[in-house]
């Protein structure tokens, strides 16, 4: 019997997933059977931090959601050359294979590998781009280079034609599948091992949540967005981003909706937002052509740089134990949450690379293990913006001060004192800059500097000309 399978990777949807959504209609058009797959691969599950434990929570959601559904997803484990070779084995005669493709990272280079393997097996290759709105080749110069600098990148963006979501009903996707009720069983006790039975504290990303979502959104705050989006204390954002990451909502669908209500009701607040769905394209495409960008400086000048390496300040900026409340109140909100405010990442990776002088590449690493959204592209580009690095980056003599960034964003410190308790008493006055609370003041907040809440780790002032003279230094 011949049938196709459709790999799911971190598309964790039915909706506009673009690869199922031809995969269906190839196997109602040939008559042909569908079998559903994951891959689940060492190289990932044998990684124990928050992000990887989230992932395989979102996964597991998924599995059983579609099972609720009657659909069946086959978890196949091992390298991907043996987990090929298996289903093989009990599939010979699969025909062709459907995917939403990985345009960078370990992923792309994977794709590369898998695609040979297939056409050497005479295995029809269907591969997609899903992950962005516009993929990494389709937004060019007109002498067909790439963009560096993102406004001009925007403008070219925005005049491209944009897709309509991709829906079919779940009824014709039960319809089409099979399932092996032996390879399923072997994959969900496969799974099982590697999904902890207790959920964590956070509930894993769920495609109907994430409808639900964007519709309070569109709804309550986008029309706001631009005037919140920056104050911590605001639910200003989406929070879409663990849905974008996980590929529980597509992003076409996003800009789907956010367009068709522009056709009612304009505000600004949508023009912003949709401007920052283009940065992640924009990141995502640099990324794809420069693919060292996890380990090396995009601005081949900075590759020099020198910075600073201790241990102890390190851990005092992951443990939200600077002495700067603002950064402190955002490491901790990534502990216990898994995310981060866009402002206070900002905040936080200026403070780790120009006032603790780190190397960004330690933040990005420590970002990627704790962040539940965390994007590789996204993240790196964030990263050497805030480092001013890479491409189209903050300015390296720009130096943000995390206590006029405080008092502007968080202006009588309602986000500090959410993830900060030891300072729920301490006068907004003080809020950004305990240390100047005088004893009798420390007293009545109860909370005295240096025991309850440490002195800052490193003076501003001073670290901003250091950072500044270091990049001065590479000229
Ligand atoms: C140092 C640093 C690290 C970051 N790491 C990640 C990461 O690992 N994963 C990630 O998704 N985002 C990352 N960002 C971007 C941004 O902080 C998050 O996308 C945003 O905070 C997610 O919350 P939200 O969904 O409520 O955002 P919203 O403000 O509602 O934005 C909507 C969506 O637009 C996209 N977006 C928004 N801002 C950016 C941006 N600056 N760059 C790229 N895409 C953006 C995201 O997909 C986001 O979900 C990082 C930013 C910095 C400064």
């Amino acid at each position: 019997m011949t049938l196709s399978v459709m790999w799911f990777r971190r598309d964790f949807r039915l909706q506009d997933n673009t690869a199922l959504y031809h995969a269906v209609k190839q196997a109602q058009h040939r008559k042909e059977p569908l079998l559903l797959i994951y891959h689940l691969d060492p190289k990932f599950t044998d990684r124990d931090t928050p992000n990887h434990r989230y992932f395989f929570a979102v996964l597991k959601r998924f599995f059983t959601d579609c099972e609720e559904k009657g659909i069946n997803i086959h978890v196949l484990q091992g390298t991907w050359r043996s987990a090929f070779t298996q289903l093989l084995e009990n599939h010979p005669g699969v025909s062709s294979i459907f995917f939403n493709k990985d345009e960078v990272g370990e992923g792309c280079k994977r794709d590369m590998e898998v695609v040979e393997y297939f056409n050497q097996k005479n295995i029809m290759v269907n591969s997609f781009d899903d992950y962005s709105i516009h993929h990494a080749n389709e937004v060019k110069k007109a002498n067909n280079s790439i963009y560096k600098v993102f406004t001009p990148y925007f403008k070219k963006w925005m005049t491209m034609p944009k897709k309509q979501p991709l829906i079919i009903s779940d009824e014709t996707i039960k319809n089409c599948i099979i399932k092996n009720e032996r390879l399923y069983k072997r994959g969900l006790e496969k799974l099982s091992a590697v999904v902890e039975s207790e959920p964590g504290p956070v509930e894993p990303a769920q495609e109907a949540k994430a409808v639900d979502l964007l519709e309070l959104f569109l709804e309550n705050s986008i029309d706001h967005y631009d005037c919140f989006r920056d104050m911590p204390a605001a639910e200003g954002t989406s929070r879409l981003s663990v849905h974008l990451s996980t590929g529980t909502i597509s992003v076409r669908t996003v800009l789907y909706h956010i367009l068709e209500k522009q056709q009612t009701s304009y505000s600004t607040g949508m023009d912003t937002f949709v401007k920052e769905l283009a940065w992640r394209d924009f990141y995502t495409m640099i990324h794809h052509y420069f693919p060292d960008c996890k380990t090396k400086e995009i601005e081949p000048k900075y590759h020099l740089l020198k910075w600073n390496h201790d241990d102890i300040l390190l851990q005092k900026w992951k443990e939200g134990k600077t002495g700067y409340p603002i950064v402190d109140a955002g490491m901790r909100q990534l502990k216990q949450e898994g995310w981060m405010h866009n402002r206070v990442r900002m905040i936080t990776a200026s403070f780790l690379t120009k006032d603790l002088l780190m190397d960004w590449r330690l933040g990005e690493r420590y970002f990627e293990e704790m962040l539940h959204d965390y994007e590789e592209s996204s993240n790196i580009g964030g990263w050497q913006w805030a480092a001013s690095v890479g491409t189209d980056a903050v300015p390296y003599f720009r130096v943000f001060n995390p206590i006029t960034q405080s008092t502007r964003f968080d202006h009588v410190g309602e986000y500090i004192k959410t993830y900060i308790p030891e300072l729920s008493l301490v006068p907004v006055k003080h809020i950004h800059e305990p240390w100047k609370m005088d004893d009798t003041v420390q007293g009545e907040a109860g909370c005295i500097i240096g025991k309850d809440y440490p002195e800052p780790i490193v003076e501003h002032s001073v670290q901003r000309k250091k950072a500044i003279q270091m990049f001065k230094d590479l000229k």
